[in-house]
């Protein structure tokens, strides 16, 4: 039955009461807490580590809370804990893009009443799935850059942004931390302003920040996750006592008018010089309108290269598949190397292209059985076993 704790989970609930509780007590709900699927809004993934790391923390026991009350977003409430988590662990995610997530139950002790709140009234909210979403406060250090694997708050890539063609995101790793579980009313940070808000202060003289790339790195970052969205924030007073890392420089000196053309003649020189260096490299290998011309019609060029790179991608494809098909129908004797020097000759247009593979095809399929070239075996997992033992 919905919220009855079987008698494992009392029995865990009662290694942390400091009275035995009776099932009929205790509330008991399990909930997702979050996952490692890219966070979008903020470009920052979990690393399987760090919810290894939250899973002890929930296992051990943290408070269960009413919309993060530490971070004073929203309305003004006190941080009152109105349970607590008593069993974690780390299981297949079960989404799309997730590979692990951390899934948690909870307890509530029935019949209390705190800050004018009543446990049974939550407990029927949850019953009633009027809360329904629960949202973890916690903490990471190892802030991991995809790129160059070095830290991100220290490296020269941005998250969000591309670089040969491989998406920039940090990767969130120990040591880190579950501060609390809060239950959240649906949509409650969807709909806050917070999110996009960079720089707002919170009521309890948190600051919301979404580039920490500027900040120094010895800030400590809290976060609040919901519903595949991040927050982050960090306390006022780190901010006003560490110097931005931009702003490093800029101590109280007071320049002279002389020394503040200095300088930005010496900025716009050097600015000038770097154009011209780069310019050298600049070839202007076709006129707009001779582009539309060839291509029919206006496009951007961004466009134009990405189709560009997919008819590539396709071309290689199709070259690939042509060959599989040669070795199907002429066996491991096929000359796939020279084949395939033959079918990338850039001359050569997709329709010769498949005219072979057709070819080879048709052959192929006319030899009864046998023949067939094996798939590949997937790769054997690299993973040591105790590794999925959660
Ligand atoms: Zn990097």
């Amino acid at each position: 039955m919905f919220g009855v704790p079987t008698p494992s989970q009392l029995g865990k609930i009662n290694e942390k009461a400091k009275r035995p509780l009776s099932k009929e007590e205790v509330f008991v709900f399990s909930s997702k807490m979050v996952g490692d699927k890219l966070i979008e809004n903020r470009y920052v993934k979990l690393d399987k580590s760090l919810l290894q790391v939250l899973k002890d923390d929930a296992t051990e026991g943290v408070a269960l809370m009413l919309d993060h009350p530490w971070a004073g977003l929203g309305r003004p409430k006190a941080a009152y804990p109105y349970g607590r988590t008593f069993e974690a662990k780390v299981s297949k995610g079960d989404i799309e893009g997730e590979d692990w997530a951390l899934f948690g139950d909870s307890y509530i002790v029935r019949g209390r009443e705190k800050d004018g709140l009543s446990t049974d009234a939550i407990i029927a909210d949850i019953e009633d799935g009027t809360i329904f979403d629960v949202s973890i406060g916690f903490g990471y250090e190892g802030t991991e850059c995809s790129i160059c694997g070095g830290s991100i708050r220290k490296c020269d890539h941005w998250p969000g942004r591309t670089y040969d063609n491989k998406l920039c995101y940090v990767i969130a790793k120990p040591p880190g931390y579950l501060m609390e579980l809060s239950l959240v009313f649906d949509g409650a940070y969807e709909t806050a302003g917070v999110l996009s808000a960079d720089g707002e202060i919170t009521d309890s003289g948190l600051s919301v920040v979404r580039d920490y790339k500027s900040l120094d790195s010895e800030i400590e970052l809290m976060n609040i996750y919901s519903k595949n969205r991040l927050i982050t924030l960090v306390r006022r007073e780190d901010l006003e006592r560490k110097i931005w890392k931009g702003g490093a420089n800029m101590d109280d000196k007071k320049y002279t008018q002389e020394e503040v053309d200095a300088k930005v003649k010496e900025a716009v020189d050097a600015f000038k010089a770097d154009l011209e260096k780069n310019a050298e490299g600049i070839d202007v290998f076709m006129l707009k309108h001779e582009a539309v011309e060839a291509l029919g019609k206006e496009m951007e060029p961004n466009e134009v290269l990405k189709l560009a790179k997919e008819g590539m991608q396709y071309r290689e494809e199709l070259i690939e598949d042509t060959i599989a098909w040669g070795v199907r129908a002429e066996g491991e004797a096929f000359a796939s190397d020279a084949w395939k020097q033959m079918l990338s000759e850039p001359t050569r247009t997709i329709e010769a292209i498949k005219a072979f593979r057709d070819q080879f095809k048709a052959k192929a399929e006319e030899i009864p059985a046998g023949r067939v070239t094996e798939p590949k075996k997937k790769e054997e997992s690299v993973i040591p076993d105790e590794f999925y033992k959660v």
